[in-house]
C-alpha cells in the first residue's frame, strides 16, 4: 500500500496555482487557448520536442494542452495520488483510452459485471472488432481465478458500481491482479478522487468522468486517466496522442474551478443523500430496499468505511409491488428532481434504472423496478417532501 499522503486535501486546493510574475498574480491560472505554439528559436523548439519525447508534460502544440491543462492535471494528480494524468473529452473517452492503450489483438480482459453500461455497449464491440476478448466477473462471487487466461492483460472494475453501488474489496482485487501480472484499472467517478483513492489501494490506473463531481455544475464533458506507473503512463500517453484527445482550455478551467469546491460540495451531497436514504428506508410500504453504502445495513458498508472518505449524492431504491410503468409515473410525479442521467451537478435528478442494466450484474437479483436519485444541494426537507407527495400520488 502507498505511504500516507501528507496534506493532500490542502494541496488539491492549491495545485496548479500560477506563480508570481512582477510580484503579483491572479489566484487562478488563466485560460490559455492555443493551436500554434511559437518558439523563440529553432534550438528552443528542438529542446522542447526532446523534453516532450522524454515524457515531460511540456507542450509543443495546442493539442497537448497549455498552462490551464497542466494546472488541471496537477490538481487531479493530487486528488488521485498520481504522478501522471491524461485529460480526455469525456469520461467514456478516458475509459476507451485505457482499453485501447493496454490491449492488443489476442488479448483478454476481465470486466466487473456492474460497470458503467457503455463499457459493454460501446467499448466491448469496438475492442472485439480489434481482436480483444471479454469476460465479466461478479466482485461478490470470489475472484475470477477460473476466468484468467495467459493472455489476460487487464482487470477493469468500478467501485461502488453504477446504479446499485456495489463496493468491492479493492486491495484484495489488486492482490489478485498483481499475483497474475495483470494491470488493474478502476472507474473512480463515484469517489471523484476525494472520497476514494484506487491507486493507494493497489490499482494501477484510476479513471474518472470529471463530467460529474469535478465539473459539479452540469455544464462540462470531460474525463481523466491517472497512474503512477511510468510504463503504463507512456503507453497511455502515446495512445492519447494517436487518438488526438484534445480538451478545450475553457473546459480545463471549469474542471479546475470545480475541484476547488469539491470537498464542500461532496460533504453536503453526502449529508443530504444520507437523510434522503433514511427517509426512503422508513417508507416500508413502498420501498423494499435502499442502495447507499453509508447506510449501516448496506452489504458494502464495512468495506466502504474501511476504504472511503465519505459518500456522494447517489441513492437508489427498489419499489415494492410496482410495475416499471408505476416507477415511470413516480419519477414523472416528482417536481424538484429533474429527470436526467449525468449526475454530479448541484441539482437533484431521478431516473428509472434500465432493467437490462440491472440484469447484467449478480449483486442483486430482485426484479422490482429501481429508481436512481442524485441528491443535490437543495434543502433535503424539500426533497423529502417532494418524494412523499410523489409516493402518495402514484403508489398509495
Ligand atoms: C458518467 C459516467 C461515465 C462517463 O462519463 P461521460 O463524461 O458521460 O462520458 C463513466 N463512468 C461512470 C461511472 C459514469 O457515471
Amino acid at each position: 500500500m502507498a505511504a500516507p499522503r501528507d496534506q493532500w486535501r490542502t494541496r488539491v486546493l492549491h495545485a496548479g496555482s500560477p506563480s508570481f510574475d512582477n510580484g503579483a498574480v491572479p489566484v487562478n491560472v488563466p485560460v490559455v487557448r492555443a493551436s500554434t505554439v511559437r518558439f523563440a528559436s529553432h534550438a528552443d523548439r528542438e529542446a522542447l520536442h526532446e523534453r516532450r519525447e522524454a515524457g515531460e508534460p511540456v507542450s509543443t502544440y495546442g493539442r497537448h494542452g497549455m498552462a490551464t491543462h497542466r494546472a488541471l492535471e496537477a490538481a487531479i494528480g493530487e486528488l488521485e495520488g498520481a504522478s501522471h494524468v491524461l485529460l480526455a473529452p469525456s469520461g467514456l473517452a478516458a475509459i476507451s483510452l485505457v482499453f485501447v492503450a493496454l490491449l492488443s489483438p489476442g488479448d483478454h480482459v476481465l470486466v466487473q459485471d456492474s460497470v458503467y453500461g457503455p463499457v459493454r455497449e460501446r467499448v466491448e464491440p469496438l475492442l472485439t472488432r480489434l481482436g480483444v476478448s471479454f469476460d465479466y466477473f461478479s466482485a461478490g462471487a470470489g475472484w475470477p481465478e477460473a476466468l484468467v487466461r495467459p493472455e489476460t492483460r487487464l482487470v477493469y472494475a468500478e467501485s461502488p458500481s453504477s446504479f446499485l453501488y456495489e463496493v468491492i474489496d479493492l486491495p484484495a482485487l489488486a492482490a489478485f491482479a498483481r499475483g497474475h501480472g495483470i494491470a488493474l484499472a478502476v472507474d473512480n467517478t463515484w469517489g471523484a478522487g476525494l472520497l476514494y483513492q484506487p491507486l493507494a489501494l493497489g490499482a494501477d490506473i484510476s479513471v474518472q468522468a470529471t463530467t460529474k463531481y469535478l465539473g459539479g455544475h452540469s455544464d462540462l464533458m470531460q474525463g481523466a486517466v491517472a497512474t503512477s506507473n511510468p510504463s503504463l503512463a507512456r503507453r497511455l500517453r502515446d495512445t492519447h496522442d494517436a487518438l488526438g484527445l484534445a480538451v478545450g482550455a475553457d473546459d480545463a478551467y471549469l474542471a479546475l474551478r470545480g475541484i476547488r469546491t469539491l470537498a464542500v460540495r461532496l460533504a453536503q451531497h453526502g449529508r443530504h443523500a444520507l437523510e434522503v436514504a433514511r427517509f426512503l428506508q422508513s417508507e416500508r410500504s413502498v420501498v423494499t430496499r435502499v442502495f447507499h453504502p453509508a447506510l449501516p445495513d448496506d452489504p458494502g458498508h464495512a468495506l466502504w468505511r474501511r476504504d472511503f472518505n465519505g459518500a456522494n449524492g447517489l441513492v437508489s431504491f427498489a419499489l415494492r409491488h410496482a410495475s416499471t410503468e408505476q416507477a415511470a409515473a413516480f419519477v414523472d410525479a416528482l417536481r424538484l428532481f429533474g429527470m436526467g442521467a449525468s449526475w454530479g451537478g448541484f441539482e437533484s435528478l431521478a431516473l428509472v434504472a434500465p432493467p437490462s442494466r440491472l440484469r447484467e450484474q449478480r449483486y442483486w437479483r430482485g426484479n422490482e423496478p429501481v429508481v436512481r436519485l442524485h441528491v443535490g444541494l437543495e434543502d433535503p426537507a424539500d426533497l423529502i417532501a417532494d418524494l412523499e407527495q410523489a409516493f402518495q400520488r402514484v403508489l398509495s
